[in-house]
C-alpha cells in the first residue's frame, strides 16, 4: 500500500525513507509520511514498532541515521529539541520529562527563555489551561500531581510555544475514559484553529474517532495508510499485527481453594497532603481467583499496592496476611520469600533499572534465596551469569519480548515490551500470590492479550492473583471478582457476572452497598 496522497502544497511535514539505526538494527525503515496542516494523523503500531523512535526524529531528539525531513516545503534538519520548537513542533513524551520537586510552573519555565519571569508563565499557563480545558494550578507541586494532570503540564508547555505540530505519544493510556475525552476535545481545539495533530495510539477505537488519517508502522516499516473511520478495528489490527489478534481464553470452572490473600480493615493514612488515605479496606483472594480492583485513577490504587507488597508497611500486622502469615509490618522482600510477586505501575526505574541489561534486571528483582540457584556454589561462590541469560532469554521467547540484541539494557525496550519482560519475569518464579498494578499500561493489543492470558493462566493453576486496572474491558476479561476503589475506600468484590458496567460506575462514583443511590453521580 501506498502512503495516501496529499497535495504537496497543502503539507506542513514530509518525510521520506527516513530510517533509524541502532547499532545494525533498524527501528525505523525507510519511513514515507506526510502531515497536511488542520489534520488529526495518527500514528498506529504495536510495540516496538517504531513509533517513538520515529517522533523522537521528529522532535530533534534523536538525528535520523538516512532520509529526509520537509517541514512547510523546506529541507529541515531538527538538531535538537530546541530547534524542533522554533520551527513550530511540539511534544507530550509518553514517559514525561518532568522534575518532581518543582512546580508547575518552574517544570514549564525550564523548557523557554530563562529571562521570562515566573510569574508571566504562571500567567500563561493557568490562561491556556483554562483555554483549552486542562485545569491546573501553575503552584503546585508535581510530585503531588496524577498521571492525568502532569501530562496536562506536558500540553501546556508544548502549547505555550505555539506550535503548528503537537506530537503526542500514547497520551490516553495514562487517561481515565473521562480524562481522555476531555483530552479529545483539546485536540478538536487545535485542528480548529487549523494546527496539526500527531496522534500515537494502539488503542483502535479512539484512533477512529478522533483521527482524520493513519499510518501504520509494524517492525519499522510502513504496513499502510488510510482512513481509520473506513476500516473495522480487526482490519486495523491486522495492519499493526501482520495477523488476527488471539481473543483471551479463560478457563470459568478453576476451583477456587484456600485464601492466600487476606485484608482485614486495611488503613493507611496518606503521607503526603495529595495522597489519598486508605481505610476499611477488606478482601479475600483464593487460590485460582483473580480479583480486579477497578476505579478512576487517584482514588487510592497506587497507594493500595504500596500496602499490599509492602514496599509501605502498616502496624496492624494481621491487617494483611499472605500465604496465611500475618505480613503487615513485613517489608517488599519478605513478603516475596512467602512466594508473592509483584508487579507496579511505574516501570521505568521502579520495577526495572533502565541503563542495566535484562539479565541483571533478572538478577536484581530475586530474593536472595531465589538467587541460590544462580549461583555456582563450592568455594569459589560465583554469580552464573549463562544461567541468568537463559532464564531471560526463555522469558523473552514464552512473552515474545521484542528487542535488540541478545541483552539489551532494559531502557531500549518500548514500554509495552519492557512490562512483558517484568510480567514474564515475576511469573517465572510461579509466585502463590501475585499482585500487579496497571498490568497493560501503554501496551498494544497483542501484548496485553498475550499478558491477560498468563495473568489468567497462573490462577488457573492455583496462584491468587490481584489484578488494579483503570481498564473496564481488561477488568471484564480477567476478573473472576471485582471490587471498585473509590476516595480510598474499597467495595466488596462481586462475582464478575454480578456486575453490570453501569452498577460499576456508580461505584466508581463513590455509592458503596451501605448508601442509597444519588441521581447525581454521572456529574464526577
Ligand atoms: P514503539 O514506540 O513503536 O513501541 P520504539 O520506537 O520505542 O517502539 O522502539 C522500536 C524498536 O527500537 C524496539 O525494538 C526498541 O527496542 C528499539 N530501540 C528503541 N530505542 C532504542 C535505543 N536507544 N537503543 C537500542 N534500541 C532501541
Ligand atoms: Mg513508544
Amino acid at each position: 500500500m501506498s502512503e495516501a496522497q496529499v497535495p504537496e502544497a497543502g503539507t506542513l511535514l514530509k518525510v521520506r525513507g527516513l530510517t533509524k539505526y541502532f547499532g545494525s538494527f533498524a527501528a525505523c525503515n525507510g519511513i514515507d509520511l506526510s502531515i497536511a496542516p488542520g489534520e488529526i494523523h495518527a500514528l498506529l503500531g504495536e510495540n516496538g514498532a517504531g513509533k517513538s523512535t520515529l517522533v523522537k526524529m521528529l522532535f530533534g531528539v534523536l538525528q535520523p541515521s538516512e532520509g529526509q525531513i520537509v517541514w512547510q516545503g523546506k529541507p529541515a534538519v531538527i538538531g535538537s529539541p530546541g530547534e524542533a520548537r522554533a520551527l513550530g513542533v511540539g511534544m507530550v513524551f509518553q514517559h514525561f520529562s518532568l522534575f518532581e520537586a518543582l512546580t508547575v510552573a518552574e517544570n514549564i519555565a525550564l523548557s523557554l527563555d530563562p529571562k521570562i519571569p515566573l510569574a508571566k508563565i504562571a500567567e500563561e499557563a493557568k490562561n491556556l489551561s483554562r483555554d483549552y480545558g486542562l485545569p491546573l494550578d501553575p503552584n503546585a507541586h508535581v510530585a503531588d500531581l496524577s498521571v492525568g494532570e502532569r501530562q496536562r503540564i506536558e500540553i501546556v508547555r508544548a502549547l505555550l510555544q505555539n506550535p503548528k505540530l503537537i506530537i503526542l505519544d500514547e497520551p490516553t493510556s495514562v487517561l481515565t475514559p473521562q480524562e481522555a475525552d476531555r483530552l479529545f476535545e483539546t485536540l478538536f481545539k487545535l485542528k480548529a484553529e487549523g494546527r496539526s495533530v500527531l496522534y500515537i495510539s494502539h488503542r483502535l477505537e479512539e484512533v477512529q474517532r478522533i483521527c482524520d488519517r493513519a499510518t501504520v508502522l509494524r517492525h519499522g516499516k510502513v504496513t499502510g495508510a488510510c482512513d481509520p473511520r473506513r476500516e473495522t478495528p480487526a482490519s486495523l489490527a491486522r495492519m499493526m499485527v501482520g495477523s488476527d489478534v488471539a481473543g483471551v481464553e479463560r478457563a470459568s470452572d478453576t476451583p477456587l481453594g484456600d485464601v492466600l490473600v487476606s485484608v482485614k480493615d486495611l488503613a493507611v493514612p496518606a503521607r503526603t497532603p495529595f495522597a489519598v488515605t486508605l481505610s476499611g479496606i477488606s478482601m479475600q483472594v483464593r487460590a485460582g481467583e483473580i480479583v480486579a480492583i477497578a476505579g478512576v485513577a487517584g482514588n487510592g490504587q497506587g497507594e493500595l499496592f504500596d500496602a499490599l507488597s509492602g514496599e509501605v508497611t502498616v502496624p496492624q500486622d494481621d491487617a494483611i496476611e499472605i500465604c496465611g502469615r500475618p505480613v503487615g509490618r513485613t517489608g517488599i522482600n519478605g513478603r516475596r520469600l512467602l512466594g508473592a510477586g509483584f508487579v507496579p505501575e511505574e516501570r521505568h526505574g521502579h520495577a526495572a533499572v533502565s541503563d542495566m541489561a535484562l539479565s541483571d534486571n533478572l538478577l536484581l528483582s530475586r530474593s536472595t534465596s531465589d538467587r541460590k540457584a544462580f549461583l555456582s556454589g563450592g568455594v569459589f561462590n560465583v554469580i552464573r551469569h549463562d544461567v541468568i541469560r537463559s532464564i531471560a532469554k526463555r522469558i523473552c521467547g514464552e512473552m515474545d519480548v521484542r528487542k535488540s540484541g541478545d541483552d539489551p539494557a532494559a531502557g531500549s525496550l518500548s514500554g509495552g515490551n519492557l512490562q512483558k519482560f517484568i510480567i514474564g519475569r515475576e511469573l517465572d518464579r510461579k509466585p502463590q500470590v501475585l499482585i500487579v498494578n496497571q498490568p497493560t499500561w501503554g501496551v498494544d493489543a497483542g501484548a496485553a492479550s498475550r499478558i491477560r492470558q498468563a495473568l489468567i493462566d497462573l490462577a488457573r493453576a492455583g496462584s491468587a492473583v490481584v489484578v488494579i486496572s483503570q481498564d473496564l474491558d481488561e477488568i471484564f476479561e480477567v476478573a473472576t471478582s471485582i471490587a471498585v476503589i473509590s476516595e480510598g475506600r474499597m467495595s466488596r468484590p462481586y462475582a464478575a457476572g454480578e456486575l453490570t458496567l453501569e452498577k460499576i460506575g456508580l461505584l466508581m462514583g463513590g455509592i458503596h452497598d451501605s448508601t442509597s443511590p444519588r441521581e447525581a453521580v454521572h456529574a464526577h
